[in-house]
């Protein structure tokens, strides 16, 4: 048998995928920003806790995940205020 890495990334997929499925509602939590998976914070047991996402405003009118939240949201908002 032969290890490629075309099947090597495949399996690497795959699993990512069944961890994300295993806790239920987060695989349908997509960001308004960037269309990704929203990224679930979880407690020190495993727990999510935060599966909303942030409040994408005043860029969309929807949820981000914590990348957009900091490189879009934010500063959307400080320019806004300044502006104002
Ligand atoms: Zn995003």
């Amino acid at each position: 048998m032969t290890w490629t890495g075309d099947a090597y990334n495949a399996d690497e997929d795959v699993e990512y995928e069944r961890e994300l499925n295993s806790h239920g509602m987060e695989a349908d939590r997509i960001c308004d920003i960037c269309g990704n998976l929203i990224n679930i914070h979880y407690d020190k047991k495993g727990e999510a806790y935060w599966t909303e996402g942030h409040n994408a405003l005043p860029v969309v009118n929807g949820r981000c995940c914590d990348k957009c939240n900091a490189e879009v949201v934010i500063p959307a908002r400080i320019k806004k205020y300044m502006e104002e």
